[in-house]
This record gives structure tokens, C-alpha cells and sequence, in this order.
């Protein structure tokens, strides 16, 4: 480990999402010392959205600044985007990009982070590392980066081929609508009886922990057009079971018994969701609940570790309109924290 800045910052916040730089600003704001370290690019989980995707969001509720984003009509990825970025210079916050922490560690005073090629200490650490860091895997032979993809970035590489998507969210749903517009020919498999029933936890994954998806009424509507349509086929009540180098095969229940199905498909998409990465929190000596979200403060969102505090999708506020409110009102209870500890000190 390269010895990293001497300096003890008032705030490490890790993660550049909505949360992160909201708290960031607000931490500035409040002039105490901080950084913001993240692993990827800025707003890194919003730049993995599908190219172009409208949020369903309004723009009050992903602003940063009131006023930045058009009124009017939902903002896309790329305004979201720019809106951050313009936001992180006109600010000028510091925010190191490429560093991801792998590690907190409490001290006797404030903590230790650190990242592959640095380290940092700080009185007060902001996790805000959203709430896809483990991304979940159908878990079952035959599924390698070749066959499956599990993220849907744009649906051109795909025209005219067989595709497999898996999953009853969201996001599987749009990228099916995408994908049938390009024609691609498109297959969604879907674990539930009907398109339109509220969301199950995908059958081998953390079933505890992960409420499945509903879909949103907006994309359902069109989705059930083009599957009456013939564009977009549906499989419901079935499961992935195997993939092979030219198909799948899947589980299909019905009438009390279930049948094997082999699909012949050209690329696997398995949008099947994600679960929050507490591995930091964790190793920081903080209590996750069973839901696999961290134990906080409902008012302070402060954990059960003093000075370690989270905000945003890691907690239980899943949108980005709370994540932006939030993180601003715990940096600012942390900078109060901070700057009254000076003040006695
Ligand atoms: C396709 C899609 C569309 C969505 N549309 C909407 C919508 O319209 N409206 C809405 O409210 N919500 C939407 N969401 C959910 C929304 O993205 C989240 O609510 C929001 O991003 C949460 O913000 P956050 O700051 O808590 O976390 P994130 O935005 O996830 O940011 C976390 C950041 O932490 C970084 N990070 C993670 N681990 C580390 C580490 N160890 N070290 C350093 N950095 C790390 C990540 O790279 C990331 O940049 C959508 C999600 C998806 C996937």
C-alpha cells in the first residue's frame, strides 16, 4: 500500500451516485474536509443504464441543483449524466474516480479506508455504494460471459438473432420491447404464472432478500401488445436450467407436473436483479439485518458503528428521490456532528 494522503478527512464518502455527491456538496457546503472515492466512473450505476432510457423519475426528484434538468418530460440517462458531471466540476468536489475501497476498518479515532493502491483516514466514513454491487447468476451449468450477458446496454448488437431473456422485472421487460423493435426474435422466460402478477425471487437466489420486480404499468401495457403482436414470445412459470453453446434449456410448470423445453437462442440476457454489496460495512464491524440491508438509525441513518453512516440504495429507500434528500440531511447532521466536536475539542 502506497501511503495515501496524511491528511484525516471529516468525511470519506464512498460512491459517486446520487447519494454520494449529494452529501458531497452538502459536506462542502458545511466546509468540512472530504473526499469521495469511487470505484468506477462517475454515477457509475446510471451510466450501466440502457442508452437513452428515460428515467421514470421526474426531474425535481434526481436534481441536484433545482432547475438543471428540463421541466416538463422525464430526464434521460445521458441528461442525468451531464447534469452530474457539469455538477462535479462547476462544484468543484473531491472525487477521486478508478478508486475502489475494499476495506474500512475502525481506528480509535475515526477509520481506516482503503483502496488497492491507497489509503485514507477519516473521522466519519458515508457508505453510499448503492445497491447493486452483487449481481445475481441463474446458477446453473453451461452459464459463461459468451452465452450470458447481465446487463442491457442497447439492443442493435442483437437485431436479427435469437435472444433469451430471463427475468420478471423491469428491466427485462424493457429490454424485450427494445429488442422486438429491432427484430430480434425474443424469448422472456419469467418464473411467475402471468406478466401482470406481482414479482417472485427468482427460484436459486437469496429468496429471503429479493422481492421480485413488478413491472411498471407503462411498459407492461406495450409489452403485452407485442407479445399479442407475435413479436415478443413469453415462457411463463419457467426457469433456466441449462445452457448450451446454440440453446437453453428450460423448466416450464403447469397442471401440476413440468416439462423440459429446449430453446434454440443465440445470447442469454439474464436481467435478473441485484443484491447490495455490505462486504465494507461489514468489515467495519457493522450489523446487517436479515433482509441483508444494514442496521441504522432511522433518523441519523447512522449504523451501529459510531461515524459510520449509510445513505442511498444500500439502505432501504430504493428510488433516487430519497437518496439525493437523505444523503444531503445525514451530511448535514454529520457535519453539525463534526463541526461541534471541533468547537469542544
Ligand atoms: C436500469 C435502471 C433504471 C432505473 N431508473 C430509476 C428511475 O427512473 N428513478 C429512480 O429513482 N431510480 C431508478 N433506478 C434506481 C436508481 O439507480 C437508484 O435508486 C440510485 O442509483 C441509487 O443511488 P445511490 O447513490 O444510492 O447508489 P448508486 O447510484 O448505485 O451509486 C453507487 C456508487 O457507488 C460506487 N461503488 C460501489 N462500490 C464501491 C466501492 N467499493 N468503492 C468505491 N465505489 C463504489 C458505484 O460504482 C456507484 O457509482 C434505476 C435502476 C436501474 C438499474
Amino acid at each position: 500500500l502506497k501511503a495515501g494522503k496524511q491528511e484525516m478527512y471529516d468525511l470519506l464518502i464512498v460512491g459517486s451516485g446520487p447519494s454520494g455527491l449529494a452529501a458531497a456538496l452538502s459536506a462542502k457546503t458545511h466546509g468540512l474536509s472530504y473526499i469521495v472515492l469511487e470505484r468506477g466512473v462517475i454515477a457509475n450505476t446510471i451510466y450501466n443504464y440502457p442508452i437513452a432510457r428515460p428515467l421514470f423519475s421526474t426531474p425535481d426528484e434526481v436534481e441536484l441543483e433545482r432547475g438543471a434538468l428540463p421541466a416538463g418530460s422525464k430526464p434521460t440517462r445521458e441528461q442525468v449524466l451531464s447534469h452530474y458531471t457539469h455538477f462535479v466540476t462547476s462544484q468543484r468536489l473531491n472525487i477521486q474516480t478508478d478508486a475502489e475501497v475494499r476495506r474500512v476498518t475502525r481506528l480509535v479515532e475515526g477509520f481506516l479506508v482503503e483502496t488497492v493502491s491507497n489509503q485514507y483516514h477519516a473521522r466519519t466514513v458515508l457508505v453510499a455504494v448503492g445497491g447493486f454491487g452483487r449481481e445475481r447468476r441463474l446458477g446453473v451449468p453451461g452459464e459463461t460471459h459468451e452465452r450470458v450477458s447481465y446487463h442491457f446496454i442497447e439492443p442493435y448488437p442483437f437485431a436479427s438473432k435469437e435472444v433469451l431473456v430471463v427475468g420478471g422485472g423491469n428491466s427485462s421487460a424493457e429490454a424485450s420491447l427494445a429488442l422486438a423493435e429491432v427484430g430480434a426474435r425474443v424469448t422472456l422466460s419469467i418464473r411467475r404464472a402471468s406478466l401482470d402478477e406481482p414479482g417472485q425471487p427468482y427460484a436459486q437466489l437469496s429468496a429471503a432478500r429479493a422481492p421480485g420486480a413488478k413491472i411498471k404499468p407503462w411498459v407492461l401495457a406495450p409489452l403485452q401488445e407485442e407479445v399479442a403482436e407475435g413479436r415478443v414470445k413469453v415462457i411463463t412459470s419457467s426457469e433456466v436450467v441449462e445452457i448450451f453453446p446454440k440453446s437453453v434449456i428450460l423448466r416450464v410448470a403447469g397442471g401440476g407436473s413440468s416439462d423440459i423445453v429446449e430453446l434454440q437462442c443465440d445470447q442469454v440476457l439474464a436481467l435478473i436483479g441485484a443484491d447490495p454489496d455490505t462486504s465494507l460495512l461489514e468489515s467495519a464491524g457493522a450489523e446487517i439485518a436479515d433482509d441483508g440491508r444494514p442496521v441504522y438509525d432511522p433518523n441519523t441513518y447512522e449504523t451501529t458503528v459510531p461515524g459510520l453512516y449509510v445513505a442511498g440504495h444500500i439502505t432501504r429507500e430504493m428510488h433516487m428521490k430519497n437518496a439525493v434528500k437523505i444523503a444531503r440531511k445525514t451530511a448535514d447532521i454529520i457535519s453539525s456532528q463534526v463541526n461541534q466536536s471541533r468547537v469542544v475539542g
